[in-house]
Formats: structure tokens, sequence, C-alpha cells
């Protein structure tokens, strides 16, 4: 697991984000590729926490981390490579997926979901930039444990700024938690961004705007807080809806887990289908 820079060729860039840059490389030794992660150590608070909870990550349905050194002012993180790139990507060039597509995904996703449940970790930033794909799309992946923490006694809340990156896809508690009983554990806040991001799968654009709209954070965040909360179209099916109206409850209390989700006929009926 002693991975250095000098074993590893860089053959291109992945993808950049709020830690850093993704750099897909060549590990000389064994011919194999891998992603390697670099993040500025000024962002040292968060990559110390996703060092130390990729560590102890072992589930098939979760990007794994080969090795972890640092150099020249950076951490890196090997990675898994995942041929396919991210949903995220996906949407930018197919727009839309099917109902099968995202039955599969979704599938593989909310185990990942319910084995870091298990660990007593909660990802906080599931959304699609950070659900990776092998080549035929047939294998998903949970990445970026970038704001991610193991859940102690206490859970703090993470206000919108803590950290670079989106918040769009946040649970109505973690933007207010005082309406919710003020004291959750941020677990169901991972099935509400789950929710949102396959619903975004399915309709092609994030669902909280009209397509092509553009909002300022305020905005967005009123809708998330005060507004309904998006459904599937009438034109998807009625497992469908109903599975996404079990994941996106604005009371987290009445969220489904993981575990419940994936009895769900939306899942149960199309794994049967497939086999
Ligand atoms: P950030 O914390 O900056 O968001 P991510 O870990 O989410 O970093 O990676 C940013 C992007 O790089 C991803 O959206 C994806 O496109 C690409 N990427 C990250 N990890 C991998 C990987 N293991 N294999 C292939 N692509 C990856
Ligand atoms: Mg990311």
């Amino acid at each position: 697991r002693q991975a250095q820079s000098s074993d590893l060729e860089r053959l291109g860039i992945l993808g950049h984000g709020s830690g850093g840059t993704v750099y897909k490389v060549l590990h000389r030794k064994s011919s194999s590729h891998y992603a390697l992660k670099v993040v500025r150590l000024d962002h040292d608070r968060y990559i110390m926490r996703e060092a130390e909870i990729l560590k102890k990550i072992n589930s098939p349905f979760i990007v794994k981390c080969e090795g972890i050194f640092e150099e020249g002012g950076s951490i890196n993180f090997v990675l898994e490579y995942m041929d396919g790139g991210s949903l995220a990507n996906l949407l930018k060039h197919k727009k839309r997926m099917s109902e099968s597509f995202i039955a599969n995904a979704a599938a593989q996703v909310l185990k990942g979901l319910k084995y870091l449940h298990g660990e007593r970790i909660v990802h906080r930033d599931i959304k699609p930039s950070n659900l990776l794909m092998n080549r035929n799309s047939q294998v998903i992946k949970i990445a970026d444990f970038g704001v991610s923490r193991v859940v102690s006694q206490s859970m703090d809340t993470v206000s919108c700024n803590s950290y670079v990156g989106t918040c769009a896809y946040m649970s109505p508690e973690r933007f207010d938690p005082d309406s919710y009983g003020g004291s959750y554990n941020g677990y169901a806040g991972d099935v509400w961004s789950f929710g949102l991001s396959m619903l975004e799968c399915y309709v092609g654009y994030f669902p909280f705007l009209a397509p092509g709209q553009k909002a300022d954070w305020a905005t967005l965040m009123c809708a998330i807080c005060f507004g309904d909360p998006p459904c599937a179209p009438p034109g998807s099916s009625a497992q469908f809806r109903s599975f996404i109206g079990c994941c996106l409850q604005k009371d987290p209390s009445n969220r489904w887990t993981p575990s419940q989700l994936l009895n769900h006929p939306f899942l149960t009926e199309f794994m049967h289908r497939f086999k």
C-alpha cells in the first residue's frame, strides 16, 4: 500500500472539486489505473477527516482508497479508478435516465449508505457528482468523503458557508434544525440527498428549480425549507413516485431508512424483473 508519486504517471484530469484535483494515473509496476485525488493541506480539517474515514471503509459500494501519502504540501489519495465518470457527467451528456437504470443505481447507493450508517458514518455530501460508475454503468459507488463525519455523541450542524461546495442537496433539517426538534443524527439527511439525486437523474435537472433556472442560495434555501418537496412527475411509475416520496419527506423522522428503501417495491420489483 506504499504508493508514491514516482510510481504514478499522471494521464489526465478526471475532475475538479472543492477539495482539489482528481487525476487519472497509471501505476507503472502493476500497469493498473487509479484515480489520484490531490488536496492542498490548507483544507486540512476536511482532509484529515476524509483520510480517517476512508481508512475504515471496506465495501463494494464505496470507492476504495488504496493508499494515502503526503507530498509537496498536499495530501494524495490513491483511489480505485471508476472509468465511467459520475452521474453528474452522465446527466450532462444524456440528460435523463430510465427508471430501470435508476433502480439499479439506487439499490447500490442504498447498500453503500446502509453500510456507512452501520459504521456510524454520515456521508453528508451525496449528490450526482459524488456517485461514480464503471464504463458499462452497471456498477455505481459512493465517493468523496471530504465532508463526512463519524457520528459522535452530539451532532453539530454544518452551515452553508463552512465548506466550499454546494448545499443544494442538503436536507431541510440541516438548514433549520430547530423546526425539527433540534436534535437529529444526520443519517436521514443522506437519504434526502440521495432521493433528490435520483429524482434529478429522472427529470434531468435539479428538481427544486425549473429546467435552466438559476437561483441564489437564499432563494434555494427558502424553497427547501418552506416549500413542498419536489416529487416525481405524473408520467413516471406509481412505484417510482412512491419511492421518491419516501426519500423526500421534509420531516426526517418520516423519511425511510436505507434498509427500508431497499425493500421498497420500486426496487424489489425491478430486481425481480432482472432475475
Ligand atoms: P471534491 O471533494 O473536490 O468534490 P471528488 O472526490 O468528488 O472531489 O472528485 C471530483 C470529481 O473527480 C468527481 O466528480 C469525478 O468526476 C472525479 N473522480 C473522483 N474520484 C474518482 C475516481 N475514483 N475515479 C474516477 N473519477 C473520479
Ligand atoms: Mg465531490
